[in-house]
């Protein structure tokens, strides 16, 4: 496993791989135990702090690894306390956003997927930057630690335990920059680590990977019956009206896309999430309400309204809350279709994907 790699990141390999790199390194398996449970149970953030290993595997790791830990380069908190928001420093100098989240009594990760995005959505912060590369596995499971690490620090301060200070991360969320079905493998293979019950344990309804519509992504993912949860970003139900938000609609367009989202819910029996950033204007009537509802009739879906985050790069506004509520009241009342509207906490501390490196980087 190093031969090829050059040093291991212990945040990118699954417990049976430790396994077999422990037997590789001719050591004893047994080990892996205690040394996944300093990764994930007690989260220890070096190598150093392992302690209780034996003394040949500390060696091999400080050879032939390392504690992919990502150091904190910014870090705020919304004025309503419920969302903090963190910039993490990559090995390589770039940076990546993180989010931890604290809504109706649950502790939720909202990780990065990449550096930047080549899916170029107009309203994006993340899109106007453009792509720079993908996250590697250890990468994206580094930042569920990272939280799941901030959380139980904050657990163990004087003034912490209140009801809304819970200590264990208990949902991930694929919604912070980046798509994650254009980092396919390394997406899989992270959440397959976080889903280890021995360590973070976060089971197929705690993870949730939201696309902008990769339709092979889509299809592999149902062929591959992958345990998560699927939400589809769909913001229009146009062609035309779709491609001017989110170019590569131009790619995979509407159609091929919702024959996908249908073949996944045939073949997978779940329900998936579209998601809808609300424009004023652009896409919050009650006739786009009707078109959507239409487009989505007999599917298994709910759809989440997010009131647009303004960004440097996009002219348009949030809509307003009737706005919001009207658009919901069609979905229930002609379709009969489940939506919410998800709060815009956080707005104050530019928590929108993408927002925070947009502002590091404007900043002198
Ligand atoms: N690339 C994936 C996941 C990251 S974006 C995707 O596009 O689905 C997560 C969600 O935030 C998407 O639904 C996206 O459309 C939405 N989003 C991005 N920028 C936004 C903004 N400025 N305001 C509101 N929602 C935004
Ligand atoms: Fe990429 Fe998602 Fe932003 Fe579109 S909305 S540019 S897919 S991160």
């Amino acid at each position: 496993m190093t031969d090829t790699l050059g040093p291991l990141n212990l945040y990118a390999i699954t417990r049976d791989q430790l396994r077999a790199q422990l037997v590789q390194w001719g050591l004893n398996p047994i080990h892996a135990g205690r040394l996944w449970n300093y990764l994930y149970i007690e989260l220890a953030s070096s190598l150093d702090a392992m302690v209780e290993l034996p003394p040949k595997l500390r060696a091999r790791l400080s050879d032939e690894a390392f504690l992919g830990v990502l150091d904190t380069s910014i870090e705020t908190d919304s004025s309503d306390g419920f969302t903090r928001k963190y910039l993490l420093r990559l090995a390589d100098n770039e940076r990546i956003e993180t989010v931890l989240m604290r809504y109706t009594g649950r502790v939720t990760a909202c990780v990065s997927s990449q550096v930047g995005c080549a899916m170029g959505c107009v309203f994006c912060a993340t899109g106007q930057m453009g792509y720079t590369r993908h996250l590697t596995a250890g990468e994206i499971v580094a930042q569920a630690v990272h939280v799941a690490r901030a959380l139980k620090h904050a657990a163990t301060m004087a003034d912490a335990p209140t009801p809304r200070h819970a200590t264990r991360l208990r949902n991930v969320v694929l919604m912070g920059m980046g798509e994650p079905l254009h980092n396919y493998d390394a997406v899989m293979h992270a959440i397959d680590i976080l889903r280890d019950d021995a360590g973070l344990a976060l089971g197929a309804e705690r993870i949730t990977l939201s696309t902008v519509g990769v339709v092979p992504g889509i299809l592999r993912l149902a062929q591959e019956r992958r345990p998560l949860n699927l939400a589809v970003s769909l913001h229009a139900a146009t062609q035309a009206e779709r491609a001017a938000l989110v170019p590569v609609a131009k790619k995979w367009p509407l159609d091929e896309l919702m024959a996908a989202c249908r073949t996944y819910s045939e073949v997978t029996g779940r329900r998936i999430f579209y998601e809808w950033t609300l424009i004023e204007g652009k896409n919050d009537t009650p006739a786009h309400a009707r078109a959507v509802g239409a487009l989505l009739r007999g599917l298994n879906a709910q759809v989440n309204l997010i009131p647009l985050n303004p960004t440097a790069g996009y002219l348009g506004t949030p809509s307003q809350n009737t706005a919001a509520r009207a658009f919901q009241h069609v979905l229930a009342d002609e379709f009969k279709l489940a939506s919410t509207v998800r709060q815009r906490r956080g707005i104050d501390i530019a928590a929108g994907c993408g927002q925070l490196a947009v502002v590091e980087r404007l900043a002198p």
